[in-house]
């Protein structure tokens, strides 16, 4: 047996389009949640209806198998285009839609107006190789995401299709095709082998960008504050052993900032006031801290912990910047402004401290200090 003969090579893609097929619409009954699902399983239905086109061109009539057969396998590829945009909460451009268009009116003229199988072959590579490079432009948002391992996939899938698709046109150019598209010629032969590869590589990177895209949103729920976005108390502390740990640490120095009197904001406002004025808060620290490495973290209800791996002097200038910020600023709800003050509690070590707990004690003290001395003000050991 022959395995690289032609019709093999068909219902060998025939059988892969629709275990390509079944499995996202699985995928997609029972992760309803997932709408991009949705997308790859088009994509496995379009590639399965055009390549079925082919194999029962005989029974067919010519205009159904050719249109059907070239436009379905072209919505194959803007499928999966859809599948990774959607994954990344991207909408699809319309005009991406409309890519087929210039082919359906090329298949028409070059079946109707001046028959050439030849240029009907040219006409879907052009427009293959143009949704491939799409397809290529747009994994930049996953590898931007870090998701190596699907963008790398779905990189060698649409890299493949566009050196084929080129290789074809200068195949069909050289060598016009005059008898039946499937008459054993190098073209179809690498296209079909093409169609394989992608059928496997696509649905395999689809579900590795899936994974990778799902772990880094678990690690996300995990390490950070689902309200504010800053590192949780797990979080915030793992990352102060580390550095406490580091050879290369100097001194280090650790904040304890507590919002005064927060209950009352609850009390007078609201618990989604008090909700907001977390939220703002929170930003505000961010941003005023912002370019200075230091490690933020929400370590209570209003309470917050910032850690800089130097001494006191910058870390005193961003907190009274922020104090400063917060009197001119303050926090508004329902157009009301919310008058908002801290008291922060600091210490700062040099390369000879040990144990962050003792670390953390120390500037826990200081903070109650501070909110003894009256606070809105910073206390320091
Ligand atoms: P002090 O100046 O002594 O710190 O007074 P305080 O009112 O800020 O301190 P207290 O510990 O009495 O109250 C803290 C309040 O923070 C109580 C709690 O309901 C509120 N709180 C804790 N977490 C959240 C949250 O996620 N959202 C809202 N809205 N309130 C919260
Ligand atoms: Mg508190
Ligand atoms: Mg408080």
């Amino acid at each position: 047996m022959n395995w690289l003969d032609l019709p093999t090579l068909i219902a060998v893609n025939v059988f892969a389009s629709l275990v390509f097929m079944g499995i996202f619409f699985s995928l997609w009954r029972y992760h309803p949640e997932e709408s991009s699902f949705i997308w790859p399983f088009c994509s496995g239905l379009s590639l399965f209806t055009g390549i079925c086109m082919f194999l029962l061109r005989p029974w067919l009539h010519d205009l159904i198998s050719i249109l059907v057969g070239n436009i379905g396998i072209l919505y194959g590829h803007i499928f999966i285009l859809t599948a990774v945009r959607s994954l990344y909460r991207q909408r699809l451009y319309g005009v991406y839609w409309l890519v087929p268009l210039p082919l359906l009116l090329a298949l028409l003229v070059f079946t109707f107006v001046i028959p050439s199988m030849s240029y009907r072959v040219i006409a879907f590579c052009l427009s293959a190789i143009v949704v491939s490079a799409l397809l290529l432009a747009d994994l930049r948002l996953a590898y931007r995401q870090g998701h190596r391992l699907g963008s790398m996939t779905l990189l060698v899938a649409a890299l493949t299709d566009l050196l084929v698709q080129s290789g074809r046109i200068i195949l069909t150019l050289a060598y016009p095709l005059d008898g039946q598209l499937f008459d054993a010629n190098p073209g179809s032969l690498l296209a079909l082998i093409n169609g394989l590869s992608y059928l496997v590589l696509c649905p395999l990177g689809f579900m590795m960008l899936y994974n990778e895209r799902l772990q880094g949103q678990l690690k996300q729920e995990a390490t950070h504050d689902h309200l504010t976005g800053l590192l949780n108390l797990r979080a915030f502390l793992t990352e102060a052993e580390q550095l406490l740990q580091s050879p290369r640490r100097q001194a280090i120095t650790l904040a304890l900032i507590d919002l005064d009197w927060f209950k009352k904001i609850n009390d007078n406002y609201g618990h989604q006031a008090g909700d907001h004025v977390l939220e703002y808060f929170a930003q505000l620290l961010s941003m005023t801290l912002h370019g200075s490495d230091a490690c933020i973290g929400r370590v209570g209800g209003e309470e917050f912990a910032v850690l800089w791996h130097n001494d006191s002097e910058q870390a005193r200038e961003g907190l009274e910047r922020l104090r400063q910020h917060l009197q001119h600023q303050p926090p508004y709800w329902e157009r009301q402004a919310i008058a908002l003050t801290f008291s922060c509690g600091m210490v700062s070590l040099g390369p000879e401290c040990s144990t962050f707990d003792s670390l953390y004690r120390e500037a826990d003290r200081q903070l109650y200090q501070a909110k003894e001395n009256g606070r809105n003000c910073l206390s320091m050991a």
